[in-house]
């Protein structure tokens, strides 16, 4: 498989290989919001007691899929506004929420195959899986043309693959076999780093033998292991049907839940960036309190946080409470308030930069402590080239910036803007400051609103046109 673009961002502040236990939670703030899903369904009462693995609250728009409640407590629906708060939060015995004469009627309904699609979704599993052309939840009871595995997550800062893995290789390979289970004869592409590496002899020895399972190696290079990035790069076209991708987490908890039938409720996330006292990994639950993660582990008083990495994730505003199911690390930088005094004339020694313009090119490859600094002004594009060159996707990212500075939509669209799979390398590497990450996904959004009202003006039509046949006759 051949790749372009791409780049290894070197930064001090990465998580290191331990899983460190947060204590166990007395408060629980579960947001009903997060990137992909909107729980709107509340389907519990304000003061009712929950057991661990009980339904808090579904998505109607994303296959009913659920919230679950990460442990035993007392439900508030009031407390925090777009959470449900956990009070006098308990660990006890897990109660995995599947009735028996459900799973019969699912049985019934839909064979084994069926039931074992209700499981990933109703045990919290169904949501580590995304389509890898859209990124989207896919249908559970659709059938993929392939399915794609990721152990890479290249992005600094968020949880590697090769930590959720830690011995738990066994449930890793068994949650592989439980995957062939929902297919005929599609396809496994299971996508590792390096070969030489130990823990890509381990998996190997793993699921030698398992014909259907085929492996990739590709390098640990930003963003290789992303889903979009991977389906093309092996041919798989949209046309031939969804695609399934999963990481390292999706697959342990598809075993989780259809070999022991335990909702998955529990998350290895990373805590890194150059404001944390020791860049690691924990293991925590959906809802567990920002607060306490930053009190034991952000020295830097005035810090930004952001959900997931330094590329892609958001910022957490201070009303952020709790964890939200799809977080997958907390990165922490310390925040540039004051602009660098003759920061321009500097050297830069201590600097790294896609553009080699500084004197540390001349140093061997370093970690670089990062700040939100922007190290100097937003500027027009000098026509510099570099977004193209370390864009995946093989566009001209700032082609599309000059379309959408003319509002030209019709041509960012021309140019392919539906390509970009958001990586965000492109803004990380421009010497002008353009968020060219931001404004390629704003325009994606507003060709695809525009489409979606064309679709729904011809449904329109279509309707208007019949009733006035059947008048007619
Ligand atoms: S245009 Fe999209 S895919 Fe290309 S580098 Fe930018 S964010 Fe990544
Ligand atoms: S990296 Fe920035 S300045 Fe360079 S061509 Fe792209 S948009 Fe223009």
């Amino acid at each position: 498989m051949k790749f372009r673009g791409g780049y290894n961002v070197l930064l001090k502040g990465r998580p290191d290989s331990a899983i460190k236990v947060m204590p166990e939670p007395k408060v629980l703030y579960l947001p009903l919001h997060s990137k992909r899903f909107t729980f709107s369904d509340i389907c519990v009462k304000d003061g009712q007691a929950v057991n661990g693995g009980d339904v808090l609250a579904k998505d109607p728009d994303n296959y009913a899929i659920p919230l679950l409640a990460p442990r035993t407590g007392t439900v508030r629906l009031k407390a925090v506004k777009n959470y449900i708060v956990l009070e006098d939060v308990a660990r006890l015995e897990e109660h995995a929420d599947i009735a028996k004469e459900k799973i019969l009627h699912t049985e019934r309904e839909t064979g084994v195959a069926g039931i074992k699609r209700y499981k990933l979704l109703s045990l919290g599993a169904w949501q580590f899986f995304h389509d890898a052309f859209t990124a989207a939840l896919p249908d559970p009871l659709g059938t993929p043309q392939a399915i794609i595995v990721s152990t890479v997550s290249s992005e600094p800062f968020v949880a590697r693959g090769d930590v959720q893995l830690h011995r738990r290789l066994l449930n890793f390979t068994r949650g592989l076999e439980q995957l062939q289970s929902l297919l005929e004869y599609q396809p496994i592409y299971l996508a590792m780093p390096n070969i030489t590496s130990e823990f890509a002899n381990l998996i190997r020895n793993q699921i030698r033998g398992y014909a259907w399972v085929k492996m990739l190696e590709i390098p640990l290079t930003y963003p290789y292991g992303h889903f979009a990035i991977l389906a093309r790069r092996l041919g798989l076209k949209r046309s031939g049907g969804p695609v399934w991708a999963v990481g390292t987490e999706g697959v342990l908890a598809a075993d989780r839940a259809l070999t022991h039938t335990k909702s998955c409720t529990v998350k290895i996330i990373s805590i890194g960036g150059t404001g944390v006292n020791l860049p690691t990994h924990l293991k925590v639950m959906p809802g567990y309190p920002i607060q306490a993660i930053k009190d034991k582990y952000v020295f830097e008083p005035a810090a930004r946080v952001i959900s997931g990495g330094i590329l892609t994730g958001d910022v957490l505003t201070e009303e952020a409470l709790g964890i939200d199911t799809e977080c997958r690390g907390i990165t922490v930088l310390p925040e540039m308030e004051e602009r660098e005094f003759l920061g321009f004339i500097r050297p830069g020694w201590d600097r790294d930069c896609y553009a080699k313009c500084f004197l540390s090119s001349m140093r061997k490859p370093f970690a670089e402590r990062l700040t939100t600094g922007l190290r100097g002004e937003p500027r027009p594009c000098i026509s510099c080239n570099f977004c193209e060159e370390i864009c995946p996707a093989g566009i001209m990212p700032y082609l599309i910036h000059k379309y959408l500075y003319a509002d030209l939509i019709e041509e960012a669209e021309q140019a392919r803007v539906d390509l970009c799979v958001e990586c965000g390398l492109c803004s990380y590497v421009c010497p002008s400051k353009i968020d060219l990450r931001k404004q390629l996904i704003d325009a994606k959004g507003l060709i695809e609103k525009e489409k979606e009202e064309i679709r729904q003006e011809q449904l329109r039509r279509e309707e208007a046109r019949k009733q006035s046949e059947e008048k007619t006759e």
